[in-house]
């Protein structure tokens, strides 16, 4: 298969990178290496059968041609990450909705159109009143100035996108709703909580939890989410609609630092920051994500295979020998 990932040198996108080239696929990576880095994929720069292409989306001359030559495409170029979105809103749109709105264009004018894998976000779901978060849940929106509120109308509009153009151009879209992907690859800079809480713990530092803990989140391990979007990619029926994709055991954040404290044996312990601090005075936080995943299950049959406690170990060894290789 020929696979085009926009944001391919980002924490996701290199995974689908890896994944498909590990599969004998020829992979196109464009990314702007805004969040992206070049080190997500240095590994896979010698590889024949891979290209990184660095571009904006949003004018990539290459685009057509690209599109034209992928049976797949996966859109994983986005802003993302809570310090990058609170900061800099004109961006979300910008990127998100209009470079999404490209991508969509040029690919309903191919004469090959390849399937696409449109990225939403657990984010959609925003100040939602259910527990359980549900594909077909009403959604409840705060508008708020310079707030969460563009990115999450920006990944629904995403969606929207998506549907659309299969509505009128008969395109294959494939919509997950990810939920909180962790592992490998994921930088500390840009918010993220799993990778700033074990740089706090390795360096022996407070770890910052952002109000009192008890907001909770459920982490998937990217391995997982890309194995599931896989999954949903590779079957029509699933087509057209979103789908939560993620892992659906819940975690308190505060639960989450002691857990990286524990398996580190750090001596770090943890400091409490009020959101306004954390985020700015305008901030709503969102208390509780928990995915339902019935949907996903009935169409894929998918189960996660890796649990949080065994992420965070894989992190630890990671981060440890990236700590040798650079004292070697
Ligand atoms: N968080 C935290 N300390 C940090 C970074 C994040 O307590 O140093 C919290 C954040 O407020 C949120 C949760 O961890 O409640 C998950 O944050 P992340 O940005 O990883 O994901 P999102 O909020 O987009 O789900």
């Amino acid at each position: 298969m020929n696979i085009l990932v926009t944001g391919g040198a980002g924490f996701i996108g290199s995974h689908v990178v890896e994944k498909h080239l590990n599969r004998g696929d020829h992979v196109t990576a464009i990314d702007d290496l805004s969040t992206g880095h070049r080190d997500n994929i240095a590994a896979f720069e010698s590889n024949a059968r891979f290209c990184l292409v660095e571009a904006d989306l949003m004018d990539w001359e290459g685009l057509a041609g690209a599109a034209e030559a992928a049976d797949r495409v996966y859109h994983l170029a986005a802003v993302v990450g809570m310090f990058r979105v609170l900061r800099e809103p004109v961006r979300v749109t910008q990127v998100n909705v209009c470079a999404t709105e490209r991508l969509l264009e040029t690919i309903a004018t191919c004469a090959h159109r390849p399937q696409v894998v449109i990225a939403s976000s657990s984010s959609v779901y925003s100040h939602s009143r259910s527990r359980d978060l549900r594909e077909d849940d009403e959604l409840v929106y705060l508008p708020r100035e310079g707030g969460l509120t563009g990115y999450a109308l920006s990944k629904l509009s995403n969606e929207i996108q998506a549907m659309a153009y299969r509505q009128e151009h008969g395109l294959q879209v494939t919509i997950p709703r990810l939920f909180n992907a962790v592992g490998p690859r994921q930088s500390p800079n840009y918010g993220f909580v799993l990778p700033r809480f074990i740089k706090q713990a390795l360096a022996g530092e407070p770890l910052t939890v952002f109000g009192d803990g008890t907001q909770t989140r459920s982490f998937c391990d990217v391995r997982d989410t890309i194995a599931a979007i896989d999954l949903l990619a590779g079957n029509a029926a699933a087509a057209g609609q979103p789908v939560n994709v993620g892992n659906d055991r819940e975690t308190r954040i505060v639960d989450l630092a002691r857990m990286v404290i524990e398996r580190t044996g750090s001596r770090s312990e943890i400091e409490f920051v009020p959101f306004a601090q954390a985020y700015g005075a305008q901030f709503d936080q969102i208390t509780q994500r928990h995915p339902v995943t019935e949907r996903l299950e009935a169409l894929t049959g998918f189960r996660p295979h890796w649990n949080l406690e065994q992420t965070i170990d894989d992190l630890l060894g990671c981060a440890r020998e990236t700590s040798e290789r650079r004292a070697a």
